[in-house]
């Protein structure tokens, strides 16, 4: 049986649409618009990419985008004045470091520099505690759609066996956390752990969060289960042209898809929920730092 292939990118499409509509809402009832300030140090091709096509989304949404694209070799000091600037105004509601970083620059202390209450992508150590400790906020945008998607799948996740490959800041360890919210039993695995065909095996749900092109085979998944493909790895593509690349997730979905009851696909699976869950974030801390309550479909 083949899966149910989840189009990440219409679930995004429909999300960017209600929080077009919000924004409008925002404007007129309350003269806010809100505003996402998206600093890019260096020239990472794929980064300044991500950038381009966040800004732009950004905009459509109604919303004010301020992109800053800073030199390579910038120094921690300068780049935490921008941060402290951005921290300072008004018309900034949410405030967003493109990683990663030069070596040069401590992630941690640029993290750290960024008001909790404009962290949108709750990096903040601040922001993590308050999701492990449930109280209510903006969620990561990448595990925030991957949720999204499964609630969309799955009447209700209680009880379901969860595992996640990858305990990242940025995905695997907030994604857990949302799981656990939903009463998953969660197991988080990783580069040190064994017999990770036959964890997976015992999964309901299996998120793949590695960044290792193709590693989750057809047979480490249970007939039926829901996979999730966060990975984006670039391979080289020779057929299509001669320095040419394809992208591809941490699943083989090819094989995978004969075996499992439904498989996010890579790209238009987990990628376009990530930007659109940007902008649904945007909105969520605009709305607390303004004292109103976010809409519920955009958070959790
Ligand atoms: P990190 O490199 O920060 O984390 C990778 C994790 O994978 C680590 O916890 C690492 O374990 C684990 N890992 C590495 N090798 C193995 C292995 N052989 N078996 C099991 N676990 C392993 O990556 P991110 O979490 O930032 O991103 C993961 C992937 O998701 C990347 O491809 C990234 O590009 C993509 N991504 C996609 C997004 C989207 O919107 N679609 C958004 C964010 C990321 P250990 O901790 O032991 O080193």
């Amino acid at each position: 049986m083949s899966a149910k292939i989840i189009n990440g990118k219409n679930f995004a499409q429909k999300l960017r649409a209600h929080i077009a509509n919000y924004v409008q809402q925002l404007k007129s009832k309350h003269n806010i618009t809100p505003g996402l300030a998206v600093i890019i140090v260096g020239n990472d091709p794929a980064s300044k990419l991500y950038v381009r096509n966040k800004a732009k989304q950004t905009l459509e949404a109604g919303m004010n985008s301020f992109k800053y694209e800073l030199r390579e070799d910038i120094k921690e000091k300068e780049l935490i004045a921008l941060i402290n600037e951005l921290n300072n105004r008004k018309d900034v509601h949410a405030i967003l470091v493109q990683m990663p970083l030069p070596k040069h620059l401590n992630a941690t202390n640029i993290i750290n520099a960024i008001d909790p209450t404009k962290d949108v992508d709750m990096f903040h150590p601040l922001n993590a505690g308050k999701l492990m400790t449930g109280q209510i906020g903006p969620v990561s945008c990448t595990p925030l759609g991957c949720l999204m998607l499964l609630r969309d799948i799955h009447n209700s996740l209680t009880g379901k066996n969860a595992l996640i490959i990858g305990r990242s800041n940025l995905v695997g360890k907030p994604m857990a956390q949302l799981l656990l919210r939903e009463n998953c039993t969660v197991t988080i695995a990783h580069s040190k752990s064994v017999n990770l065909p036959n964890i997976a095996k015992q999964a309901d749900i299996i998120i793949a969060a590695v960044g290792r092109e193709k590693m989750v085979k057809a047979n480490w998944v249970k007939e039926g289960a829901t996979v999730i493909d966060v990975g984006i790895n670039r391979i080289d593509a020779p057929e299509r042209g001669e320095g040419k690349t394809l992208i591809v997730g941490d699943v083989d979905f090819d094989e995978v898809k004969e075996i499992a009851g439904a498989i996010t696909p890579v790209p238009g699976g987990v990628g376009p929920m990530t930007i659109a869950c940007l902008l649904a974030n945007t909105v969520t801390t605009t709305c607390l730092i303004n004292g109103l309550r976010p809409p519920s479909n955009f958070t959790i």
